[in-house]
């Protein structure tokens, strides 16, 4: 390495630092997008217009809030994708009705439930330009699905027709901040060390889940039944990009191993931002 290629990196560093001292001293915290769904209004009261209004669980935002995070809600409106993901640092991917099965080159079968196509074009949009970013991503229930299918992989549309004999309940009708299914977490992964757990209960709110798993994605967690529960990239510090089946937006007050995916991701936005900044 010659003096002048070890001085620029040398500025660099300096830099990062710099940037780091900066944002923490002026309270600059990272800016979490949420995604978030569209809900037709079927009240017809004459003060409230019909429309469809955008509509994100207080849960996910009150979690990026809690882990000191700034939340903001991103409506689904696909033309603006690439703008909203270059204001942010990082990216939720909330839970939500199911995909599109186009998106993984099969047709609907009949168990597929309602999609929303506007929710699907945003989000695939989205959460591509945020994987070209090197952005970190956290994928909740839908949201773990999104991913895996934006990286490659594909869903089973219908667990109760397709994944066989043997399942176990993943539609639990129990409110959503009780468990109601066990997980073994794999002892060498990062959800496990964030978590710092080997096993958890959790909820179950999903007939869909992964099928095929995209090409740089491992498996974290699984359910008894071999229903993969989580899952995150093969080299979190190239890359930070986990994705959680359960709510765990619900199930933040039972226990810290839920709040720490929320801080781990924030945290991992705060390393985004700087790097930015310092680019
Ligand atoms: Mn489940």
């Amino acid at each position: 390495m010659d003096d002048s290629r070890r001085g620029v990196l040398l500025c660099r560093a300096i830099v990062e630092v710099y940037e780091g001292i900066v944002r923490r001293k002026a309270g600059l915290a990272p800016v979490i997008g949420v995604t978030a769904t569209l809900k037709k209004d079927l009240d017809s009261v004459a003060t409230r217009p019909l429309g469809s209004f955008v509509r994100a669980d207080l849960d996910y935002v009150a979690g990026v809030a809690q882990a000191g995070g700034v939340p903001v809600v991103l409506p689904p409106i696909a033309d603006v994708a690439e703008e909203m993901a270059g204001s942010i640092d990082g990216l939720l991917l909330s839970g939500g009705s199911d995909l599109d099965p186009g998106y993984y080159d099969e047709a609907p079968l009949p168990e597929l439930d309602v999609t929303l196509p506007e929710r699907d074009a945003f989000e695939m949009a989205l959460v591509g330009y945020a994987l070209e970013r090197g952005m970190p991503v956290f994928g909740i229930c839908r949201g773990l699905q999104v991913l895996n299918v934006a990286l490659g992989g594909t869903l089973y549309q219908d667990l109760q027709s397709q994944h066989g004999n043997g399942s176990i309940a993943h539609r639990q009708q129990m409110p959503k901040w009780q468990w109601t299914h066990e997980v073994e977490v794999n002892g060498g992964s990062t959800v496990a060390k964030i978590m710092e757990v080997g096993g958890l209960r959790v909820n179950s709110y999903h007939h869909q889940a992964i099928k095929d798993l995209a090409d740089g994605l491992v498996v974290s967690a699984r359910a008894s039944d071999g229903v993969v529960e989580a899952v995150e990239s093969r080299n979190l510090s190239e890359r930070w990009l986990i994705g959680v089946q359960w709510h765990a937006e619900a199930m933040r007050d039972l226990g810290h191993e839920h709040r720490n995916l929320f801080e781990a991701h924030v945290a991992a936005a705060e390393r985004y931002a700087i790097r930015g900044a310092a680019a």
